[in-house]
């Protein structure tokens, strides 16, 4: 088998794969396909030329994140200060922000800002093309990568979808003319596979808050659960929008409808059934994306919003200075409505991320003693974390080596 395989079978097998599809970008032999567990996972369908093995298995080593993941240096204006929180990273600057077209603010996830800013994108010349997640048109139990241009339909890639898909798969991933929406892992993968290939210019990348990726099948659970049985024909699946945080909501094509609300939704059926990854996710919050965008809503002690509905509002972050003009420039084009906002705010409503790093170290000491492959994550100062709360660390520590000692029996 070449080298290129066994290092992804690898990753695989250590359930360190996100499912992102940079694999399938550096070698298009491969196809990112539902497994047995819902989660999308790279599959051989053409053959790899063994004079290419050398190359493609260093381009893997140096970008696939179920093997790497390295904080990007900060970047900062001229004269002024990078701020930095440990939970969520270097900021150029950062914003509460909503679209200001009202259809756009209330399809999105929050507040429409990753739409409005990518269609802005498109239509301003700024970018040729953007590549993002929908619902697959024929199916819309599923969700597929998109490549939207000039008179495309934003609004059908706004909204999260909480299942399977591998935008990174996408041949123009790295295209400097293009704009890249994806999850943290995703933009960390194309950022690192772009700067390991010396490329001069890169697509400009923007990403959100991500707790993790739910099975495709709690979807089909959920549905199920809903009284819309595996295999009737769907017109609509869309997983929060229209409205904040706003519901999972089904249709049929014979018009019978089913829905959820978020808690009972993402609380009870899609969080739940996360892959291993995103549990050892060393960043939720798009460190290596020039624009990150996550929900700015008041929370209760679980993270959990406090109201079902309402005008959304999203946290902006630019990590980077061309991220930066890029949020000034949309707001000076009445795209986006964006006002300054603390990054220490943000954090005191994700406590999710922030607990999910403060653990990280200690629940990976606790995977790797139990004998498992971790990936390699660099200068997220995971350790200094860590040893904030040693006591609880250790208990992560115990908890972590247990629940990964009986798993390699069961394996
Ligand atoms: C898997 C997942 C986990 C999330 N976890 C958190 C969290 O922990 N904390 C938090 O605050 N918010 C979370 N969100 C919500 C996210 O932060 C909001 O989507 C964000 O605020 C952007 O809102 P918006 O209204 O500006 O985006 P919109 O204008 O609605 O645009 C959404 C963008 O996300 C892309 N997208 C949607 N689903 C996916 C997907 N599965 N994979 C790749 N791209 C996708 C679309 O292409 C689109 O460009 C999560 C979303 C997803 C999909
Ligand atoms: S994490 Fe991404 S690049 Fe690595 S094996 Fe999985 S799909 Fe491929
Ligand atoms: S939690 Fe992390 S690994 Fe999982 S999908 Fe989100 S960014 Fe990727």
């Amino acid at each position: 088998m070449p080298r290129f395989d066994r290092t992804v079978e690898s990753v695989v097998r250590s359930g360190n794969c996100s499912g992102c599809g940079a694999c399938a970008l550096i070698d298009p032999g491969l196809s990112l396909v539902l497994d047995d567990d819902g989660f999308n996972r790279p599959v051989r369908r053409l053959p790899l030329s063994p004079k290419n093995d050398r190359q493609m298995t260093d381009e893997l080593l140096a970008s696939c994140p179920g093997i790497v993941v390295k904080r990007p240096m900060p970047d900062q204006i001229s004269g002024e200060e990078t701020r930095f929180e440990p939970a969520l990273g270097h900021a150029v600057s950062s914003w509460q922000a909503w679209a200001t077209d009202p259809e756009t603010r209330f399809r999105g996830s929050s507040g429409g800002v990753l739409t409005a800013l990518a269609e802005w994108l498109v239509d301003s010349g700024r970018s040729a093309r953007v590549i993002g997640a929908a619902a697959d048109a024929s199916e819309p139990r599923r969700t597929v990568a998109v490549q939207l241009g000039r008179n495309s339909d934003f609004l059908q890639q706004a909204g999260s979808r909480y299942a399977p898909v591998s935008v990174a798969a996408q041949g123009s991933s790295l295209s400097p003319d293009s704009a890249f929406v994806g999850k943290p892992c995703e933009v960390a993968a194309v950022r690192q596979l772009s700067e390991y290939r010396g490329d001069e210019e890169r697509p400009l990348l923007m990403s959100f808050f991500c707790a993790g990726v739910p099975s495709q099948l709690a979807t089909d659970r959920l549905l199920s659960e809903l009284g819309i049985p595996v295999g009737s024909p769907l017109r609509t699946l869309r997983y929060r929008g229209h409205g904040w945080p706003g519901e999972f909501y089904a249709e049929t094509v014979d018009g019978a409808q089913g829905s959820a609300t978020y808690d009972e939704s993402w609380g009870k059926q899609l969080g739940p059934s996360m892959q291993w990854r995103c549990k050892i996710c060393p960043d939720g919050v798009g460190e290596s994306a020039d624009i990150v965008a996550g929900d700015y809503w008041k929370t209760d002690d679980r993270g959990y919003p406090e109201f079902t509905d309402g005008s959304g509002v999203s946290a902006l972050i630019a990590r980077t200075t061309r991220g930066h003009e890029a949020i000034v420039a949309a707001v000076d084009a009445g795209v986006i409505q964006a006002d300054p906002l603390d990054l220490r705010q943000i954090s005191s409503i994700q406590p999710y991320q922030v607990e999910r790093r403060a653990t990280l170290w200690a629940r990976l000491l606790g995977r790797r003693l139990a004998g498992w492959k971790i990936p390699r994550y660099v200068g997220f100062q995971l350790l200094e974390l860590a040893f904030e709360r040693p006591l609880r660390s250790a208990r992560y520590m115990y908890g972590s080596f247990r629940r990964s000692w009986v798993e390699r029996f069961r394996r």
